[in-house]
């Protein structure tokens, strides 16, 4: 890809379903910002997932994957659907193409924002007097190791014919240290508040976290208010006080288990964004990274003009404050969907029965409040 001075380079991944609608006011939303304030971004389209099978047999195409590894960052989409469902498991689009972008990418940090703002409180499966203020936490998931990697990891039939089956859990020191680096480093964007979350009283891979968390914290930011919660209670308390938290901190099963909570908690998909950021650095010297909503390619709605963009625009704000560095562009974006939703306008999803608009049109209003 051609680079200028100055322009930021990133790769567009739409993917399948409701991806390219989507992934398409996003970059609008970016185009008008660029306008405004006075950036350019150079960026090249890719087929991802389904449509990859359909047109290059690969769920993840060699020009797909040289493409990325010439950018800055992934405006990743959502990949899947029903044409692909009875395709071998290891060829379905979400397992042959997220997961071999992460491990190239060893994107180990994810980041998921959960955010319910209060007018949309209704939508929340809390109480009202629980989220009647909202709901602003982030999740960062480690994403690279723990029981989903670890070795040995396999089923075997033993003398007595019983079957066992064995999934290993292991952290070393540095893996930890990079997820807290991350992890810090958002919690210093926002309050400074970082909740570790492990199971310190039964694993020992938890103590060997809570040792290091809270060695590294000292080191490298001693201002972070740094608290440790174990994992059953960190449950209970999503639900009974999410906003006691600011940011958690988990490794990687705790984590999947608890984002996912925490966006149920949340209301709809369409308003979840998330980053999974890597071990490499880009070309501007900050993490490579992959942004993409929470949801999938949601088929019941695709081609009907009624997805919410929302997740899919906070996702392209995430990717200009952590792999560009521009942290009042991605505040103008986050900003500009607040007020569009404070001023009323909904997708069908947050509508809760009453009056919506469609796809392109949230991304005109959300446009029109940049400020
Ligand atoms: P889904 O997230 O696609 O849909 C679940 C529900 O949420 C649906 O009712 C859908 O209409 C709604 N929804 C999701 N995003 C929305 C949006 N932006 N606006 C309004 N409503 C939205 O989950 P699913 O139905 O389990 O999966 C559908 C396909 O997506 C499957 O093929 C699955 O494998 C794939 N998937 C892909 C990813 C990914 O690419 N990262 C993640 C999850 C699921």
């Amino acid at each position: 890809m051609l680079r200028f001075m100055n322009t930021l380079c990133f790769a567009t991944l739409p993917g399948d379903g409701i991806g390219p609608e989507v992934v398409d006011v996003s970059l609008r939303v970016l185009k008008a910002l660029a306008d405004k304030r006075n950036f350019n971004f150079e960026t090249s389209y890719h087929d991802v997932g389904g449509i990859g099978i359909d047109n290059h047999e690969s769920a993840l195409p060699e020009s797909t994957l040289i493409a990325c590894r010439q950018s800055d960052a992934i405006l990743f989409g959502s990949v899947g659907g029903p044409k692909w469902e009875n395709l071998a498991p290891d060829k379905q689009p979400e397992r042959a193409a997220l997961l071999p972008l992460r491990r190239e990418f060893e994107l180990f940090a994810n980041l998921r924002p959960g955010t319910l703002y209060p007018e949309l409180s209704g939508i929340s499966p809390l109480r009202s007097d629980i989220v009647k203020r909202g709901i602003d936490v982030l999740c960062v998931r480690e994403l690279t190791g723990g029981i989903y990697f670890g070795k040995p990891k396999t089923r075997k039939i033993l003398a007595n014919k019983e079957t066992l089956a064995i999934d290993t859990m292991t952290y070393q020191t540095k893996e930890i240290e990079r997820i807290i680096e991350v992890a810090v480093q958002a919690a210093s964007l926002r309050s400074g508040r970082l909740c570790s979350v492990d199971k310190a009283n039964v694993l020992e891979t938890s103590i060997l976290w809570r040792q290091v968390v809270s060695e590294h914290v000292a080191r490298i930011d001693p201002s972070i208010e740094l608290s440790h919660m174990y994992v059953d209670n960190a449950a209970m308390q999503l639900v009974r006080d999410p906003n006691q938290f600011d940011v958690i901190v988990t490794e990687n099963m705790f984590g999947d288990i608890l984002s996912d909570e925490l966006a149920v908690i949340c209301g709809s998909l369409g308003m979840l964004a998330s980053a999974s950021l890597g071990a490499d650095r880009n070309s501007m010297g900050l993490p490579f990274g992959l942004y993409e909503p929470a949801g999938g390619t949601a088929p019941d709605i695709a081609g009907k003009d009624v997805a919410n963009p929302c997740a899919q625009i906070l996702s392209a704000a995430l990717m200009l404050r952590y792999s560009f560095g521009m942290e009042e562009e991605a505040e103008t974006i986050e900003s500009a969907v607040k007020q569009t939703i404070r001023a009323g306008f909904r997708t069908i999803d947050v509508a809760q029965g009453g009056k919506s608009i469609g796809t392109q049109e949230m991304g005109q209003a959300i446009i029109d409040h940049l400020g």
